[in-house]
């Protein structure tokens, strides 16, 4: 409980903060009117981020969802799994992410966090 607790609190990894594309397989079906699916000239296909189904924090295709949404664990969620940190601990964390973005902190140090925390890549 206390695993999806964190992930409908956060929505990092679906609001651009982590990514900025999700890809999806060839023959993968997913709601892409929902996802505002981008096909390129090559057919290939993905799910721009800030994914257009996240509402708040939360998926609303989520039964849905593509295969690498589901596939996907930051490294903050495997540390609450394995009980390296609390609920709360996690969930500062997230706070903090949050703030360094409203704040405009430079995006070198929100990064450095990003990366830290959540294993951010590109
Ligand atoms: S489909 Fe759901 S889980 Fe996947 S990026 Fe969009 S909001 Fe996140």
């Amino acid at each position: 409980m206390s695993l999806e607790t964190l992930c409908r609190a956060c929505g990092l990894c679906c609001d651009g903060s982590l990514f900025s594309r999700v890809p999806l397989a060839p023959t993968e079906r997913v709601p892409e009117t929902a996802l505002a699916v981008v096909t390129n000239e090559k057919g290939g296909r993905h799910v721009p981020q800030r994914c257009a189904a996240l509402s708040g924090t939360v998926c609303q295709v989520y039964a849905e969802r593509p295969l690498a949404c589901r596939r996907y664990e930051c490294l903050l969620f495997g540390a609450l799994r394995s009980g390296e940190v609390s609920l709360d601990e996690a969930l500062a964390v997230v706070t903090q992410a949050r703030a360094l973005g409203q704040e405009g902190a430079p995006e070198a140090v929100r990064e450095r966090y990003l990366s830290f925390h959540f294993g951010r890549r590109p």
